[in-house]
C-alpha cells in the first residue's frame, strides 16, 4: 500500500471508528420529542407518558417540545427539516396520514422524508357536547344536530387533527356542515367546551375520561365498533345507529430521514420497554388507550401500517371535498 492510500484507509477508519462510537455513547444529551399538539391535550399525555419511561431506559432527559399549527403540519414540517442527528423524534397520529389527502401542499412527505422508530398506543375517541347542551342521548343529538345545523359548532385541533377527523365522519352519517372552530390541540378545544364557548368536540379517551367521569360535558358514545374497558357502560356510536362509526387513534414515532439506524434501532427498543413498563401500562389503560400489537411496534410496521391508512382515509376524505390549499 503506498502512501497516500494508506494514509486515506487510515483517515475513512478514523471516520468511521468516530462514527460508531458516536452511535454507541448516543445519547449524551437530552432527546427531544416534538408533539404536533397543545401542551396537556391527549397526544401530549401520550408523549409525556412515554417520554417519561423512555428517558429512564436511555438516562437522558427526553425533552418535550409541542410544536403548534396547522393540524400538525407544522410540526412535521419542521421535524422534516430538523437534522437527523439522534436527538430530534416525533409523534404524530392518524394525522399522518390525513394530512396527505386534507392539504393540496404540504412542505414534506410522510413516507419518505422520515424515518419509522415504532407505534405506540391506540385510543378511542368520543363524542361530546358542552354541559348544557339540549341533546341528551346520541339519536337526540342527531335530531338537534339536523334540524339546527346552521347554528351549531364543532371544535377541532386544526385539518388534520383527528378530532377534525371525527366530527367531518360524523357530519358526512348526518349529511350535514356545521361550523368547524379550530384551536391548536384538544386541550384548548376542551376548555372552551368547558366553558360553553363551542358546542360540540370528538377528543380522545386520554384527555376526555376524567370530563366525562365528573360529569361536565355531555357523552354520546365511544368511536370503536365495540365497547372500551375505560368506559364499559359506555355504548359505542355504531351500535347506536351511526353505522361503521370507527375511529382509533394510533400513534407514530418519527425522526427525519436519515438518522442512523443503530440510533432508531435503540430508540426503538426504548419505546417497547416503555410499553412494557408497568407505570406506562397502568396510565394508559387508566386512560383508555391500548398498548399497540407486537406486529406494529417495529419500524416496518409503522411504514406499512401508515401506507395502508393514507390508503385508506384518502377517498373517504377526497368524498367529503374538505381540503385547504
Ligand atoms: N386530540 C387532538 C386531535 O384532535 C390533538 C391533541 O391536542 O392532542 O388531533
Amino acid at each position: 500500500m503506498n502512501l497516500r492510500r494508506c494514509f486515506l484507509v487510515g483517515a475513512l477508519s478514523a471516520l468511521f471508528a468516530t462514527g460508531a462510537s458516536a452511535q454507541q455513547a448516543w445519547p449524551t444529551k437530552p432527546v427531544t420529542l416534538v408533539v404536533p399538539f397543545a401542551a396537556g391535550g391527549p397526544t401530549d399525555v401520550v408523549a409525556r407518558t412515554l417520554g417519561a419511561s423512555i428517558s429512564r431506559t436511555l438516562g437522558q432527559t427526553v425533552v418535550i417540545e409541542n410544536k403548534l399549527g396547522a393540524g400538525g403540519t407544522v410540526a412535521a414540517a419542521y421535524v422534516a427539516r430538523s437534522a437527523p442527528d439522534g436527538y430530534t423524534f416525533f409523534i404524530h397520529h392518524n394525522g399522518m396520514a390525513t394530512s396527505t389527502a386534507l392539504y393540496r401542499k404540504l412542505s414534506y412527505n410522510p413516507l419518505t422524508d422520515f424515518e419509522f422508530v415504532s407505534q405506540a398506543v391506540d385510543v378511542p375517541m368520543t363524542l361530546l357536547a358542552r354541559k348544557d347542551f339540549p341533546a341528551n342521548t346520541l339519536p337526540e343529538l342527531v335530531a338537534y344536530v339536523k334540524a339546527n345545523k346552521d347554528k351549531i359548532n364543532l371544535a377541532n385541533a386544526g385539518l388534520g387533527a383527528v378530532s377534525q377527523l371525527c366530527g367531518m365522519l360524523f357530519e358526512r352519517a348526518l349529511d350535514v356542515k356545521l361550523t368547524a372552530v379550530p384551536f391548536q390541540g384538544t386541550a384548548p378545544a376542551m376548555n372552551a367546551l368547558l366553558g360553553g364557548q363551542v358546542d360540540i368536540l370528538c377528543d380522545q379517551t386520554t384527555q376526555t375520561i376524567p370530563q366525562i367521569k365528573a360529569g361536565s360535558v355531555k357523552f354520546y358514545g365511544v368511536t370503536t365498533k365495540t365497547r372500551i374497558k375505560a368506559l364499559p357502560d359506555a355504548p359505542t356510536l355504531n351500535e347506536q345507529g351511526l353505522k361503521d362509526f370507527e375511529v382509533i387513534v394510533w400513534h407514530g414515532i418519527y425522526a427525519p430521514k436519515g438518522t442512523p439506524k443503530p440510533i432508531i434501532d435503540r430508540m426503538n427498543g426504548a419505546v417497547r420497554a416503555a410499553l412494557k413498563d408497568p407505570e406506562v401500562m397502568k396510565r394508559m389503560a387508566d386512560l383508555g388507550a391500548e398498548i399497540a400489537p407486537d406486529s406494529k411496534l417495529s419500524p416496518e410496521g409503522l411504514q406499512t401500517w401508515l401506507k395502508a391508512e393514507i390508503d385508506k382515509w384518502g377517498p373517504i376524505i377526497r368524498s367529503t371535498g374538505t381540503f385547504a390549499d
